[in-house]
C-alpha cells in the first residue's frame, strides 16, 4: 500500500488549467441540464459539469476526437485535477459524452459561450467600439464523392472555396471579434457554400443584443462591401468599413460608369456627364437591379456619345441601396477609414489563426450543423476564457480592487465627458 498526497499538489501552481478554472462560471450548467436527466428513476448520471469540463478539455486542446481525449485524460493528472476525478476513480466511458451531446443539446454551450462573454465585460477586455466580422471555412468530415446525397453521413455539408482555392466539403463559421482583446463576440455556422455577406447583419445584430452596446464601426473585408449592408448598418447608426467594390460597365473601360453618373436620392434620377436625366425603368426580376434609361432623343444628338453607349440610349443597372453604396465610396477615401480597415486583419485573421492552429477548427469534429455549432461553440467560448483567465492571472488576489478601480475610473470619465469643466476666466490686471 502506498500513500500519495492530494492530486491537486501535483498540478504545478501557474498550470494553464488552474487558470482557466479561476475564470469558469459553470454555475449554470446543473440548472440548464435539469429538464434533460430524468429525476425519477435511472441509474445516477455523471455529473454535467464533468461532461462540459471535458469538452472544455478537448476544445481547449483540440482534440478533435472523444476516443483520444478519454485517452489523455487517463495519463494526464492535471486532466484529471481539472475534471474532479481522482486517481482511482474509473473515468466515463467516451460514449457517454457522444450521447451527453445530443442530450444537452447547442443551448447548453450557448449559455457557456455567453458567460465567457459577460466574465470578459465585466473584466474590462471588450470595448465594444469597433467589431470585426469575417468567416472561415472549416473542412468537413466527409468524402466529396459523397456530398448532397441521400446515403451522405453528413447531410449538411456543402462544397466551399478554401484558402488554398480548392473546392472541399465543409462548413463556414461566421464570426464577429472586439477590436480591444479579440475577444469573440458572436459565433454562426452554415454550410460551405452559404455567402458571408448574407450574414453580415444578422450576426452583428446577435453581437450588439449580447453586449448590449451598438459599436461605431464594423470592419470586413470587401465581400461584406454592399449597398445593403452599408444601408443596413447606417440603419443601426453603424459605420460600415468595407473596400466597396470598383465601379465596372460591360462595354469597355473607355466608357463611362456608374461613377460617373450623379445620383439625386430625393428624385430618384440620375444625371450623366452630358446633364441630361435618366428614369427608373423597371426591376430586374431575378437579380432585383433597378433599371434607369436616359431619353433616346437625347443620346442620338449626344456629343459624348462615343464615350457613353454603343447601343441607342445609355441605360444603368444598379442595386436598391445604390446611395448607401455612393456613400460608402466616399467614406472609403478618408484617412480614418482606412485606419479602422488596417486594424481587421490582425484582429479577426488572428482569431480565426489561434482557432485553427492550437484548437483545431481546421476541421470538423463531428458531422453535421448542430454538432458544428457545439464545436464553434466551444471555441470560442475557449478562445474568451483564455484571454480572461490570463487577465486575472495578473492581477490574481487583486481582482476585486481592480474591477472598483476599473469601475470608479470610469465613472469619473463619464462625469467629465458629461460635463466639460468651464472655460477659465481671464482677467486683465489693469
Ligand atoms: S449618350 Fe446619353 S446618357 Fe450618355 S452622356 Fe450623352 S445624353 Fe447622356
Amino acid at each position: 500500500m502506498m500513500l500519495l498526497p492530494p492530486l491537486e499538489s501535483f498540478v504545478p501552481k501557474d498550470h494553464y488549467l488552474r487558470r482557466l478554472d479561476k475564470a469558469l462560471d459553470l454555475s449554470f450548467v446543473h440548472e440548464a441540464v435539469r429538464d434533460r436527466y430524468c429525476q425519477a428513476n435511472g441509474r445516477p448520471s455523471i455529473d454535467p459539469e464533468v461532461i462540459i469540463r471535458l469538452f472544455l478539455i478537448q476544445a481547449l486542446e483540440g482534440i478533435s476526437r472523444v476516443r483520444e481525449l478519454m485517452r489523455q485524460v487517463q495519463v494526464n493528472l492535471a486532466y484529471r485535477w481539472f475534471i474532479g476525478y481522482e486517481l482511482d476513480e474509473p473515468l466515463p466511458d467516451h460514449s457517454t459524452l457522444s450521447r451527453a451531446l445530443s442530450r444537452f443539446g447547442d443551448e447548453v454551450f450557448d449559455e457557456l459561450f455567453c458567460r465567457s462573454i459577460t466574465g470578459c465585460q465585466a473584466s474590462g477586455l471588450i470595448e465594444g467600439k469597433v467589431f470585426h466580422v469575417d468567416a472561415t471555412t472549416i473542412r468537413a468530415d466527409l468524402n466529396a464523392n459523397r456530398v448532397n446525397r441521400v446515403d451522405s453521413p453528413d447531410g449538411d455539408a456543402r462544397f466551399g472555396r478554401f484558402p488554398d482555392g480548392k473546392i472541399k466539403p465543409g462548413y463556414k463559421q461566421h464570426t464577429v471579434a472586439d477590436g480591444k482583446q479579440r475577444v469573440v463576440l458572436d459565433v454562426s455556422v452554415t454550410a460551405g457554400n452559404v455567402s458571408e455577406h448574407d450574414e453580415a447583419v444578422r450576426l452583428v445584430d446577435s453581437a450588439v443584443a449580447r453586449l448590449d452596446k451598438i459599436p461605431e464601426a464594423v470592419c470586413a473585408d470587401r465581400a461584406y462591401a454592399s449597398g445593403l449592408n452599408a444601408f443596413e448598418m447606417a440603419k443601426r447608426g453603424i459605420r460600415l468599413v468595407a473596400p466597396p467594390p470598383q465601379a465596372k460597365t460591360f462595354t469597355g473601360e473607355q466608357y463611362f460608369n456608374v461613377e460617373s453618373f450623379a445620383y439625386d436620392e430625393s428624385t430618384d434620377r440620375f444625371t450623366c456627364p452630358g446633364g441630361k436625366q435618366l428614369r427608373y425603368l423597371s426591376t430586374e426580376k431575378k437579380r432585383h437591379r433597378r433599371i434607369y434609361a436616359a431619353c433616346r432623343t437625347d443620346c442620338r444628338v449626344c456629343p459624348l456619345k462615343s464615350q457613353c453607349t454603343i447601343s441607342d440610349r445609355r441605360t444603368l443597372k444598379v442595386t436598391a441601396h445604390h446611395a448607401s453604396l455612393i456613400r460608402l465610396r466616399a467614406d472609403s477615401k478618408t484617412e480614418d477609414f482606412k485606419k479602422l480597415y488596417r486594424s481587421r486583419a490582425p484582429v479577426i485573421e488572428g482569431v480565426f489563426a489561434e482557432a485553427k492552429q492550437w484548437h483545431s477548427l481546421q476541421r470538423a469534429w463531428r458531422r453535421g450543423l448542430s454538432k458544428m455549432k457545439v464545436q464553434c461553440l466551444l471555441v470560442a467560448a475557449v478562445l474568451n476564457f483564455k484571454r480572461l483567465a490570463t487577465l486575472l492571472w495578473r492581477y490574481l488576489g487583486y481582482r476585486a480592487p481592480w474591477n472598483s478601480l476599473c469601475a470608479a475610473l470610469t465613472a469619473m470619465w463619464r462625469r467629465l465627458k458629461a460635463s466639460p469643466p468651464e472655460p477659465a476666466v481671464l482677467r486683465s490686471h489693469t
